[in-house]
């Protein structure tokens, strides 16, 4: 067994924008192994918040560690390097198999690894025949096993978001990223892609930060919920406990 991922801190972060402040000194600390969920309605700085985390913005203000490494002023792939992976909300791939998909992200892994591997040096052949067993083992988690060898372009919209989740884990993050896994799917893809969730964070001991509508989805699956409004983080705790917040009705019913 591996060592639980260690804890991401997001301390006091600000973001602005041209006189908008998407984020307002926003703090939350996503646990070892938890699901952490993200939520609030359209434009509260959801995204914003994920854009941080994974070196694609960089805040006015505040931190952002994993553990003790400080990620806040790292490019993206450092970031990614360190174990931080993430989905975009609305980019599916549509490009060659699930394989294929699957070994660019084991590419992104280990990118010494393959140029040995066009190079023909030695150990590169058993190296990519690795990655392969391993990009196999993730479609198993992740419900593709039967779609590996099949074009992306034919599988089902929910098939299709799901080879993004898989790709992401071929970095072998600690913590994965997922922005709005379940956006666009029918309720069956919804329910089947939570058991995904839930597999991987048991199976591979990482922990998971979500950003999410799917109020379900939510309550099923998150230990912890942070609600933002307005960049502002409104309230944290359990989906029990701010399901019942006055601040976060107020917020999603507009009262
Ligand atoms: P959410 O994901 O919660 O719907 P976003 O993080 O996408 O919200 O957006 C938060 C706010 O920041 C919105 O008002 C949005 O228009 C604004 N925003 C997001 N990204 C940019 C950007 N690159 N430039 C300008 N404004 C942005
Ligand atoms: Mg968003």
């Amino acid at each position: 067994t591996t060592a639980p991922p260690p804890p991401l801190h997001v301390r006091d972060v600000t973001v602005r924008f041209a006189g908008l402040t998407a984020l307002d000194d926003v703090s939350f600390t996503v646990a070892p192994g938890s699901v952490h969920a993200v939520i609030g309605p359209n434009g509260a700085g959801k995204s914003t918040c994920f854009n941080v985390l994974s070196g694609l913005y960089r805040p006015a203000a505040g931190t952002v560690h994993l553990g003790d490494t400080e990620l806040t002023r790292l490019a993206p792939h450092k970031i990614a390097g360190l174990g931080v992976a993430r989905t975009f909300q609305n980019i599916v791939t549509t490009q060659g198999t699930v394989a294929d998909n699957l070994m660019l992200g084991r590419h992104a892994l280990s990118r010494a690894g393959f140029t040995a591997s066009a190079l023909r040096l030695p150990g590169a052949r058993r190296e990519q025949r690795e990655h392969l067993a391993r990009a196999r083992e993730l479609a198993e988690l992740t419900g593709l096993a039967e779609h590996f060898d099949a074009p992306v372009a034919a599988l089902s919209y929910g098939d299709r978001k799901r080879v993004e989740f898989a790709r992401a884990l071929c970095l072998e993050p600690r913590v994965l990223l997922l922005d709005e896994p379940v956006a666009g799917m029918n309720a069956a893809e919804r329910v089947r892609t939570a058991e995904v969730i839930r597999t991987v964070r048991e199976e591979l001991g990482l922990s998971v930060l979500l950003v999410e509508h799917d109020m379900g989805l939510v309550m099923r699956l998150a230990d912890e919920v942070t609600v933002l409004d307005f960049g502002k983080a409104i309230a944290h705790g359990t989906p029990e406990e701010v399901q019942r917040d006055p601040e976060v009705l107020r917020a999603y019913l507009g009262t």
